[in-house]
């Protein structure tokens, strides 16, 4: 195994090529079915909450995974209350007890892998290769604070005080962990509010927190839509704001940040318009696997998943032809199915919202490859067939899409620079691909390209924690870059005793 800087190591999650292995986790996860998920936040002192609502399998709508019950907006002053309390208990311990209930909560994340599987599965709607990668990028988030704190952080290091983590359901895990675990490490406390599509996995994720060893009420989780998310951010007792989802909500939180006298910390990571250029160079059996993973992987549904293909022309035609042909070997299907390598989108919303972008470039499309998706399948869950729309300029282009909608141009060498352009000009820099078997456009590509992470005859998603920080800049997001060893300096007020290398 790689081995990560004073000896930390990257989780190695499930081997999937084991197929006894792969029995015993479909009973478990079976067994899982079984059990009862009814919850409600997770706060100091009990709150007002509304009567419970059912969460249906977003690949099954006839499926009642549990049911949740919304905080009160009323009870938010009283959550942030008690944080405020607990700051006092949590700051108060070294930076060693505090890596050491990190490193007990990746252990008991590992434990308890069959739950959180489940949910991310069944609730999320994520293939089972996602789910894995949900539960080792949470484990590996956890073991990397711990260990930047224990190297970077002088052991008084004052903290910034309550913090508010507001988390995107596409990782309802990953992200869920990696922000309120950083918040954490630095000596803050922290109220989270996950996005209201996948409250049971990160109800799951706190009560391990907790029983690691968090004390109470250093971790409160507060579950409800949007409403509550403005009534914490609005507080002036809430020291800073982690924000992971859309641009538009991003901007949202920082127009009511601006409203307050005090001037609040926000670390957003959003969307972006991520494009990979492709020139004649570059092997087409390499890109076409990479483009397939980029763009459909999760249904699409990353902040870093491949947005718009540049071919150049004279290998347009040919990686086109086999695009389509890698298109329809993808299983699309039920998770609950683990060989599926595609899923449904999160909620009926996002599918009506994919399926009228679709139709509305129909007409600008120089083409239009799809997928079908078999009757049954539509009828019992959010299902968005992949495609692919061929546009003739970049100028087509509207907002992201948040789905397995991929959108294809072409260029001649000559455009290279007016390309870049235009793909700078989205004003989104998250992440950019690029094949090419030639160093010097390679090099002269990133170093025009606005973008947080670029991959070079790769794909495009997946970052990992401690080795690729991940975020951009621009429209999508304020860095630094989550997993990367500046993040846990934002949040706290300390200077690090010294840099990381
Ligand atoms: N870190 C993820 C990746 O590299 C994307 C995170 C997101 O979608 O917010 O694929």
């Amino acid at each position: 195994a790689a081995i990560y800087g004073n000896g930390r190591v990257n989780s190695r999650g499930l081997d999937l090529s084991n197929e006894a292995q792969l029995l015993q986790l479909q009973d478990a996860l079976n067994q899982e079915a079984q059990k009862t998920h009814h919850i409600a936040s997770i706060t100091a002192e009990e709150v007002a909450h509304h009567p419970a609502h059912p969460v249906l399998n977003p690949a099954n709508h006839h499926e009642v995974i549990g049911e949740v019950s919304f905080i009160k907006v009323e009870a938010v002053a009283d959550v942030i209350q008690d944080a405020i309390q607990a700051q006092f208990v949590w700051q108060g311990k070294s930076v060693a007890e505090r890596s050491k209930v990190l490193r007990a909560t990746a252990d008991l994340l590992e434990a308890n892998q069959n739950v959180l599987l489940y949910l991310a599965i069944k609730e999320a709607g994520k293939t089972l290769t996602n789910a894995v990668g949900e539960i080792r990028e949470a484990v590996d988030f956890c073991r990397y604070y711990a260990q930047q704190t224990e190297e970077f952080l002088p052991q008084h290091a004052k903290s910034r005080g309550v913090m508010v983590a507001i988390s995107p359901w596409n990782f309802p895990l990953a992200i869920f962990v990696g922000q309120v675990v950083a918040a954490l490490a630095a000596g803050n406390v922290v109220i989270a509010k996950p996005a209201e599509q996948t409250s049971l996995i990160a109800h799951a994720a706190v009560t391990l927190m907790l029983a690691a060893g968090v004390p109470d009420g250093a971790v409160q989780l507060v579950l409800g839509e949007g409403d509550v998310g403005a009534a914490l951010t609005a507080d002036e007792r809430v020291e800073g704001v982690l924000f992971t989802g859309s641009t538009e909500v991003a901007q949202l939180i920082n127009r009511g940040l601006a409203k307050r006298e005090d001037m609040p910390l926000l670390l957003a990571e959003t969307g972006g318009q991520n494009a990979m250029i492709v020139d004649s160079t570059a092997l087409p059996e390499q890109v076409v696997q990479d483009v397939l993973l980029s763009a459909f992987d999760s249904a699409g549904q990353r902040c870093s998943a491949l947005r718009v293909l540049c071919l150049q022309d004279d290998i347009a035609d040919r990686v086109i032809t086999m695009l389509k042909g890698g298109l329809k070997e993808l299983r699309i299907g039920n998770p609950a199915q683990l060989n599926v390598d595609i899923g449904p989108v999160i909620d009926e919303e996002a599918q009506q919202r994919l399926l009228a972008y679709i139709d509305s470039k129909r007409s600008v499309a120089t083409q239009v490859t799809q997928w079908s998706i078999a009757p049954e399948l539509a009828a019992q869950g959010t299902f968005v067939p992949p495609t692919i729309l061929e546009l003739k300029h970049l100028g087509d282009l509207s907002q992201e899409v948040f789905g397995p909608v991929l959108h294809v141009v072409r260029f001649k060498a000559h455009q290279l620079d007016q390309l870049i352009d235009q793909i700078n000009q989205q004003n989104y820099a998250l992440t950019h691909g690029i094949h090419s078997r030639i160093d010097g456009q390679i090099e002269y590509i990133a170093s025009r390209i606005e973008a947080g992470n670029v991959y070079v005859n790769r794909n495009i998603v997946g970052a990992v924690v401690g080795v690729q920080p991940f975020g951009g800049h621009h429209q999508s997001g304020t860095g630094p870059k989550a997993g990367g060893p500046f993040y846990l300096q934002r949040l706290s007020l300390t200077n690090p005793w010294r840099l990381p290398e």
